[in-house]
């Protein structure tokens, strides 16, 4: 076994939540060790989608691959002319070149010896934490922060039940007409006019499609939230039958995704002495699922904490520094935002289709900084809460029942 010698900061993980940290860890000039299962410079298995305005804000949307400004939205019944009219958002999306993203990172990093080891348990002493690897090896450091993505076994959270989970099936292909218009995005499409009676009783899904340009395109079948899952099968189905339903065949795939992943997973308790980064500390936006803004936002305070109490503090244990780290990463405001969002997804899950699309079509005609707002998860309480009860207060007789809970559902 090999016994390394102390680290002010061990990250676990390669995925952008261990780039993310661990860039900026270096950047104060700590002494960081990480360690993935696999090379940091193994592409991301993920396309990462983002509002451009979160990037142009962080001076860093040269990190985009695409950029759509043709961004519109569909919350009609799909069957008569009026529902069949997008709304539209005048606002960028993008798609992140994943290869500049990862490597601009990495570019941060330089200097950082990545160890290609898994976790597998760990063990906290008086001044510090030990990670033990598969390969036997163990790695000491001052803290640790797990950001081995939202499956970690490390990370001790309440069990509240069943967590509710995005799920999606998409595929980037050729079709035989364009499923949707040229330079378009589509966030969400709900028109329904191609689901079967028994389907529309089931939980809903919306088609999530871009153009790539030179005739390739992005269509994903998306699952919002749902516990159990909606399965891959099922969104496949859908997909084919909705694409089918405008005359559109997929001709040639040439990637397939499916997308799983927690939306609604408990925080994290804030008093272990393990600190946790992006999937692992419930970093998901709950009522979205996007994380990458969130992790560009919230890396910075958290290195400069960390490296505030490792530097002034030099006595502090383990369980003492990752207290502090927790404190930052989960403010008492951010915990308390978390909770509406947490409050507004189960309330969503309890709508049917046509409830859900009359409560996005709502949603969407709150002032452009509003939305945007909140789903960016940047307004501060007193403002999300005024955004929440606005949208109460335009919203219809039966979306305000449903937010309040007294849907039939
Ligand atoms: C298909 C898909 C699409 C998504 N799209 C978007 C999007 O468009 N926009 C957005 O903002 N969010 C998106 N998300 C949500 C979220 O941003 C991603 O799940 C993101 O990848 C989570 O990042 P992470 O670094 O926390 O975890 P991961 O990306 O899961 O990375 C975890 C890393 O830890 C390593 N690891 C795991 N266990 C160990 C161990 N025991 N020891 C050592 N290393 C270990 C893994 O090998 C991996 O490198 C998407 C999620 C999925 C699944």
């Amino acid at each position: 076994m090999k016994l390394e010698t102390i680290a002010d900061v061990l990250v676990m993980g390669a995925g952008p939540a261990a780039l993310c940290i661990t860039s900026e860890l270096i950047q104060q000039g700590l002494d960081v060790r990480a360690l993935a299962s696999h090379s940091p410079e193994k592409p991301w298995p993920n396309t990462y989608g983002i509002w451009a305005k979160e990037l142009d804000e962080l001076g860093m949307s040269s990190l985009l691959s695409h950029r759509w400004k043709d961004t519109v939205s569909y919350f009609g019944n799909g069957s008569t002319t009026d529902g069949d009219i997008p709304i539209t958002h005048d606002f960028d999306y993008g798609l992140f070149d994943q290869a500049a993203f990862q490597n601009s990172l990495l570019k941060k990093c330089l200097g950082l010896d990545w160890l290609i080891e898994t976790a597998e348990y760990i063990r906290y002493f008086d001044k510090i934490t030990e990670v033990t690897c598969a390969s036997g090896n163990a790695y000491r450091a001052r803290i640790v922060i797990d950001a081995s993505g939202h499956r970690s076994p490390f990370i001790r959270r309440p069990n509240n039940g069943s967590v509710a989970q995005q799920a999606a099936y998409g595929v980037v292909g050729r079709f035989n007409s364009p499923p949707v218009e040229k330079d378009q995005f589509v966030l969400m499409d709900f028109r329904p006019d191609h689901l079967s009676e028994q389907e529309l009783k089931e939980p809903p899904s919306f088609l999530y499609a871009m153009d790539f340009g030179k005739e390739l395109f992005f269509v994903e079948e998306t699952s919002l939230a749902c516990s159990p899952a909606v399965s891959w099968k099922t969104l496949k189905k859908r997909l084919d039958s909705r694409l089918a339903n405008r005359g559109i065949e997929i001709m040639e795939i040439l990637h397939e995704e499916h997308c799983l992943f927690p939306m609604n997973l408990p925080l994290p308790y804030r008093n272990q002495p393990l600190l946790a980064f992006g999937g692992s500390a419930s970093m998901v936006h709950p009522a979205s699922g996007y994380m990458v803004g969130a992790l560009l936002r919230r890396a910075p305070a958290l290195a400069k904490k960390l490296t505030e109490s490792l530097s002034i503090e030099p006595a502090l244990d383990s369980a003492a520094l990752a207290k502090k780290g927790w404190k930052v990463l989960w403010t008492a405001e951010l915990v308390q935002r978390h909770r509406l969002y947490q409050y507004g997804l189960n309330r969503l899950m309890s709508f049917d289709e046509a409830l859900l699309r009359s409560f996005f079509e709502t949603f969407f005609r709150l002032p452009r900084n509003d939305w945007s707002g909140f789903l960016a998860n940047t307004l501060p309480l007193h403002k999300l809460i005024l955004v929440m009860i606005r949208l109460f207060s335009i919203s219809p007789l039966k979306v305000k029942l449903g937010m309040i809970g007294l849907n039939r559902s």
